[in-house]
């Protein structure tokens, strides 16, 4: 019988042009380079699956858990073949590529693949001024293509500024890009699949610019655009602070502020938890785990209770 705990993971780092070093300095997360964008910290997305660090499954990968152990996740729904969600830590030190993403018809009918990309981010810290990409400005899809194949790209895109603690939701088919400056925490559907509308005419070392995918974008891109409307509500249990800053068909993610104690039962199928602040401990029959800014862990179906103390944030999720 499988001994209930909590089952940390290890983050995979990935190389990206537009990253930086605030994936180490913020998260000391070990980084293969100066240009380190992404930490794929709880995922079992086959471009980078999270390694578990304890119990009796070390070493295995969250994929070989999905797969090998369905009990730990309450898997027995349909839709479920692959691991739902991918949580990352994005350090955008140069502005990424303006993107759109599909949904699950147009990922499973035109791409093979089972899912979409609904994302949300919980900015985590921008610099003064930082901003980002969320939506445009066009009223019909002639205007929106009109738009791109004339590149009147500051006419089509909406720019927003976001400060720490800020929170936006993105779902599939919104045109969107995280600026310079910010760091982010993403909750969103286990996909890969990226149209990448434009990149602000960049070549790399070699002189070369990085593909477009216009025509699938103008396909799945929303029009217009409109903002999504997410109602955020806060509890309080025990010293916890919950606020729930999205609820919707993929995930419902929140934000717990802990100073203090308390105890909680688990009552989803599994619980997705990054700490990203502070530092304190993790209970659960008797046996303590530390924890500290950069932790990740899934709380697995069965669990029971769990006592938490100490200062600390997390985002939390759960399908
Ligand atoms: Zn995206």
């Amino acid at each position: 019988m499988y001994k209930h705990e909590p089952i940390f993971l290890q983050p995979v780092l990935q190389e990206r042009i537009w990253g930086g070093q605030k994936l180490k300095t913020e998260f000391d997360y070990e980084i293969p380079s100066e240009h380190t964008g992404e930490a794929w910290v709880i995922s079992a997305h086959p471009h980078g699956p999270s390694k578990i660090t304890n119990g009796p499954l070390a070493g295995k990968t969250l994929a070989d858990a999905w797969n090998g152990h369905g009990e730990l996740f309450n898997k027995s729904k349909e839709n479920q073949e692959e691991y739902p969600l991918l949580i990352k830590v994005l350090d955008a030190a140069d502005d990424l590529s303006v993107q759109v993403h599909p949904n699950d018809q147009f990922a499973r009918e035109v791409e093979g693949v089972p899912y979409g990309k609904t994302e949300c981010w919980y900015v985590v810290s921008a610099e003064e001024g930082a901003k980002l990409v969320l939506g445009h400005t066009a009223q019909s899809r002639e205007e929106l293509e009109s738009m791109v194949d004339n590149g009147q790209w500051d006419r089509l895109l909406r720019r927003v500024k976001v400060k720490a603690g800020d929170f936006v939701y993105v779902p599939s088919g919104t045109i969107h890009a995280i600026g310079a400056g910010i760091v982010i925490l993403e909750t969103q559907q286990s996909s890969d699949i990226t149209y990448r509308v434009y990149d602000y005419d960049r070549t790399d070392a070699a002189g070369n610019k990085r593909e477009l995918h216009l025509e699938r974008a103008k396909q799945v891109t929303t029009v217009p655009h409109a903002d999504a409307v997410v109602e955020q509500k806060e509890v309080a249990i025990g010293d916890l602070v919950e606020k729930k800053l999205v609820q919707e068909q993929y995930f419902t993610v929140y934000h717990w502020k802990l100073n203090g104690e308390v105890e909680q039962k688990l009552n989803h199928d599994f619980l997705q938890v990054s700490v990203i602040a502070g530092a304190g401990k993790i209970s659960v029959d008797g046996k303590s785990f530390e924890i500290h800014k950069g932790s990740n862990f899934i709380l697995p179906y069965g669990l029971g209770a769990y006592k938490m103390a100490g200062n600390l944030e997390f985002i939390v999720s759960h399908i």
